[in-house]
């Protein structure tokens, strides 16, 4: 039964380092500390980029609704 055990367990999907692609055993998300370390920077830094898109985005709309409304109003 052992054998078929670890037949299985070879079968089982393993989860991958998302930064360096190593295969990982399940239910570990890194390889190593490093890479979580490089991975949390990369979160907070899309967290930024987001932020900042966020923020260009309103940019934008605040200038297209002057934009409208200066059309609206006329000179
Ligand atoms: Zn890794």
């Amino acid at each position: 039964m052992s054998g078929e055990k670890e037949y299985r367990e070879f079968k089982i999907p393993h989860g991958h380092c998302p930064i360096c692609g190593i295969s990982i055993p399940e239910g570990k998300k890194f390889c190593s500390r490093k890479c979580m370390e490089e991975y949390e920077e990369l979160k907070k830094l899309e967290k930024r980029n987001r932020i900042l898109a966020y923020i260009a985005i309103a940019w934008f709309l605040m200038f297209v609704i002057l934009y409208v409304y200066k059309m609206v109003a006329g000179p």
